[in-house]
């Protein structure tokens, strides 16, 4: 039949789910990824034995085949599996009714003025053939068959597909505010919704999807795209190299033991379902949160140059920094150190980050059924007394800010929230660095949108309706 898969275009996962298996013939290709993990920590360690690495690798590989080693929530959410067929589904074949350009050829695809979408399972070679539905039919049936066409693979095809929750991850990421409003001197059908503006600026690219797959080029989609071959059913293509393995090796484990590792190098997690925040560690295992140095300070010193800045304009100036600039900015002189890592500023502005900053995506999504019920019963287990007072006290003033409007409108902002442990553990796991891709992948398309808004089409293909 020549079947094939095509890839959600924000997430790079087909509507399968994603691989299920390392490869998919282990003899062969043990050996012969023994040999490059084996090659990569020799050429590191040029005294290390080669035929005992190849070994514990090779055992470790095969490991894969006879074990459940694949992590719990790889391949079984609905969230990647259902779609979103974003386009105009009129014929037959579920695929859109093209119109005539000035040659008279059916090339010209509709504009987005009245673009459809379409709740869809069951995907097949870039199509699907089952439309979802909320309601049951008379069999108890929530689904019925019905064509969707989207494959890449048809050139006179605008229709494309999103994952369920990469949809509404998307429409909730994307910042309207952020963005210039639509202008009718721009070259893009006016007034366009959502869905209208995503289907025009998916097909107006100069590039469009890749034939193949069905991803768009100008999007960076870390290598995720590497595991489709054909199918999308083997991790090993997505690999970025074996320091997880080798660091595992050199440790001294083997066997299942390595197993972790072999997650990690594979990238996994990029599979991972997205939803499920971290429960608080066991008690005990909260003392390997980072352990900020605190200078004391004279009150003659030049380094207490910050210490006079308002809080709130600190707080206006650090909310918006990713993460790692704000800790490379505590880190340009002990003012700024101790002000940036007090406890109590430090919840405060990491709230502040999590709410509308550059962390807004471990918040969860009111549109995906469940998720923000999820979300806050896990905040729930995090609750707990608050930071004392006697810690926060070096900060001064600063306290006062953790009391601002929105501290009691959600439990993730209450001032009893443990901001700092909470995000360690999330930054640990897999789903949570799953989400943190995603949100990656929608702020490139928020680029796109940002160009779409300022310069319309880059190649005009629509018939234009309005
Ligand atoms: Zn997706």
């Amino acid at each position: 039949m020549g079947g094939y898969d095509q890839l959600c275009i924000l997430c790079g996962i087909a509507p399968s789910g994603g691989p299920s298996q390392l490869f998919t013939d282990p003899c062969d290709e043990a050996d012969s990824l023994a040999a490059q993990i084996a090659s990569k920590i020799i050429l590191a360690d040029p005294s290390q034995d080669y035929s005992s690495i190849f070994q514990i690798a090779q055992d470790a590989l095969l490991e894969t085949d006879e074990t459940e080693w694949v992590p719990k929530g790889i391949r079984d959410w609905s969230g990647f599996q259902t779609c979103v067929a974003v386009g105009y589904f009129d014929n037959e074949d579920g695929a859109a009714c093209l119109f005539p350009d000035d040659q008279g050829r059916d090339s010209l695809f509709p504009d987005g003025s009245k673009v459809q979408l379409r709740h869809v399972s069951d995907g097949s070679a870039g199509g699907f053939t089952s439309i979802l539905s909320d309601t049951a039919d008379a069999n108890g049936q929530f689904k019925k068959a019905c064509l969707t066409h989207c494959t890449s693979r048809d050139p006179k095809n605008p229709n494309f597909f999103v994952s369920e929750a990469c949809y509404h991850y998307l429409e909730a990421w994307i910042t309207a505010s952020a963005l210039p409003p639509q202008c009718s001197d721009v070259p893009y059908t006016p007034g366009l919704n959502f869905a209208g503006e995503l289907y025009e600026i998916v097909n107006s690219r100069t590039e469009v999807r890749e034939r193949l797959k069905g991803l768009l080029p100008c999007i960076n989609y870390s290598g995720i795209e590497e595991t489709c071959e054909q199918y999308q059913e083997d991790f090993q293509p997505s690999s970025q190299g074996f320091q997880h393995i080798a660091s595992g090796i050199e440790e001294g484990l083997t066997g299942e033991d390595l197993l972790p590792h072999l997650i990690q190098d594979f990238q996994c997690w990029m599979f991972m379902r997205p939803d499920i925040w971290p429960s608080p560690p066991d008690s005990g295992a909260g003392s390997e949160l980072p352990d900020f140095t605190h200078y004391h300070l004279g009150m003659d010193s030049k380094d207490v140059l910050f210490d006079n800045m308002s809080a709130d304009v600190l707080l206006t100036i650090a909310r918006d920094l990713p993460l790692p600039s704000y800790f490379a900015l505590s880190a340009t002189c002990k003012s700024l150190r101790r002000r940036l890592t007090g406890p109590v500023f430090l919840d405060c502005v990491l709230k502040k980050m999590m709410a509308l900053g550059p962390l807004r995506w471990i918040m969860p999504i009111g549109t995906i059924a469940g998720e923000t019920d999820r979300a806050f019963s896990i905040a729930k287990e995090w609750l707990k007394p608050a930071i004392s007072d006697d810690q926060g006290s070096d900060t001064g003033s600063n306290s006062t800010v953790a009391k601002d409007d929105y501290a009691e409108r959600h439990l993730f902002h209450s001032t009893d929230f443990p901001a700092l442990a909470f995000l360690h553990a999330c930054f640990a796991s897999d789903s949570m660095r799953n989400r943190q891709r995603l949100w990656g992948i929608a702020k490139q398309f928020e680029v796109l949108w940002r160009d779409f808004r300022l310069h319309g089409w880059e190649v005009d293909r629509f018939r234009h309706s309005y």
